[in-house]
């Protein structure tokens, strides 16, 4: 990308590019201020920069829209954490879905994963359509992705791994291997694990999306989008719909999102202890009827995750079915103190809701049951707090609830 002076520092014999995760997600994108010396990029407000004349502007920028120094920065340190040679950053998650949809010639055609965000859902089945993008559902992509290819048609493998709310996994590379044989683009959305955890382009992936929302930006309150990619033609084209669809967030939401972004290791490394923690602890509970958590070895696809995930990590999420049916996982919700009620995932701060009721209530009972969206399932988010504090917060709000459940039932017997 233009204009970005190297990484500060370059005496430690290493190349930017052979830099570890930590210090690419602190220094990359991150200049010093040429004029100022100020470590940290001030905030650029100005939605127009000056020309000295027509068609020469001062810097690099012409209107903020088409690129911004704030934006330049977030997309640079992206591009580095994902091993990609791009990114781009939009107006939110759903925004970068749309502009990737959007690039399909109407006519075209897409294999998705069935479990896919509710947005993501929405946006194939509500939207695209109307522009003549149609997108056909797998259940089981591994297996059914060459079968469901139409020849000519399907330009785009949509996958989404770990899933949500149940956390099964894809092999990205199985599925891009039969993808690319029939010259079909694989997008991978990675918000769940993000890119410390996961890079997917490592394993064929041609775009990585993100919900900057949750993981990168990490303290639940920014909301963001980006993709990043290798190909130059994408970069083409996908840098024309931003700018011409002008889906982009905000210079102060990149500097924020950005200065997030700088801890994303260590949130993703303590987010992952906890939930291991948690995912443990729900294991060991008689309250508990099963865990989702792919971080450790009960998880059907655990092989995938030692394979796919850094150092076979877990992440911060993790669902579990609890005993007592909807109203268990209700009062689960009501009596955690530490874990919030709350939609959303991937910030500081621990988050629980009910899927069935909640984030997955606009999915018929019987759609989603088959896909292990049980009323009695409650989806987890850990943040950073301390271990003990979470177990404990976990277990106590277990016994309250079962108990009051077992009340309720008798009560009403
Ligand atoms: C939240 C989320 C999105 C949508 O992102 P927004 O920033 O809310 O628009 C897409 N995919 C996944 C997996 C998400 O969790």
């Amino acid at each position: 990308m233009v204009g970005h002076t190297e990484l500060p520092s370059q005496n430690g014999g290493s190349t930017p590019q052979d830099r570890r995760f930590g210090t690419l997600a602190v220094h990359a994108g991150s200049p010093h201020d040429p004029t100022t010396g100020a470590v940290i990029a001030p905030i650029s407000l100005s939605t127009t920069f000056a020309q000295t004349s027509v068609g020469n502007p001062v810097g690099l920028y012409e209107y903020t829209r088409s690129s911004n120094p704030n934006r330049d920065n977030f997309e640079q340190a992206i591009a580095a954490l994902e091993h990609a040679k791009y990114a781009l950053a939009f107006s939110s998650g759903s925004a970068t879905t749309a502009v990737v949809l959007q690039s399909l010639a109407a006519g075209s055609h897409v294999v998705s994963v069935s479990d896919v965000y509710g947005g993501t859902h929405r946006y194939f089945t509500k939207v695209a359509s109307a522009h003549g993008v149609h997108v056909t559902f797998s259940p089981c992509i591994e297996v059914d992705v060459e079968q469901l290819i139409r020849p000519n048609e399907t330009k785009l493998v949509w996958i989404e791994t770990p899933s949500n709310p149940t956390l099964g996994l894809v092999d990205i590379e199985k599925v891009a291997a039969v993808a690319h044989r029939h010259g079909i683009l694989v997008v991978v959305d990675n918000t769940f694990m993000s890119p410390y955890v996961q890079n997917p382009l490592d394993h064929g992936a041609d775009i990585v999306v993100h919900s900057v929302t949750k993981y990168i930006n990490g303290h639940s309150d920014v909301l963001m989008g980006v993709a990043a990619f290798n190909s130059d033609s994408l970069k083409e084209r996908l840098t024309f719909l931003q700018n011409a669809i002008g889906a982009v967030p905000s210079p102060f939401d990149c500097w924020l999102a950005h200065r997030g972004l700088k801890t994303l290791h260590l949130r993703a490394r303590e987010a992952t202890t906890n939930a291991t923690a948690v995912a443990k602890a729900l294991e060991a509970s008689p309250h508990v009827i099963s865990v989702n958590y792919p971080g450790i070895d009960s998880h059907p696809h655990r092989a995938i995750a030692l394979k796919q995930h850094r150092q076979g990590m877990g992440g911060g999420m993790l669902s579990f079915r609890i005993r007592g049916g909807q109203n268990g996982a209700h009062l689960f919700c009501k009596y955690t103190k530490v874990f919030t009620l709350a939609e959303s995932l991937g910030g500081v701060e621990s988050l629980c809701e009910v899927p069935s009721s909640m984030t997955h209530a606009g999915i018929p009972k019987d759609q989603r049951e088959a896909a292990g969206v049980f009323d009695d399932l409650v989806r987890m988010s850990c943040g950073v707090e301390d271990a003990e504090d979470l177990t404990a917060d976990v277990l106590q709000a277990l016994d309250m609830a079962v108990a009051a459940s077992k009340q309720a039932e008798n009560g009403t017997a």
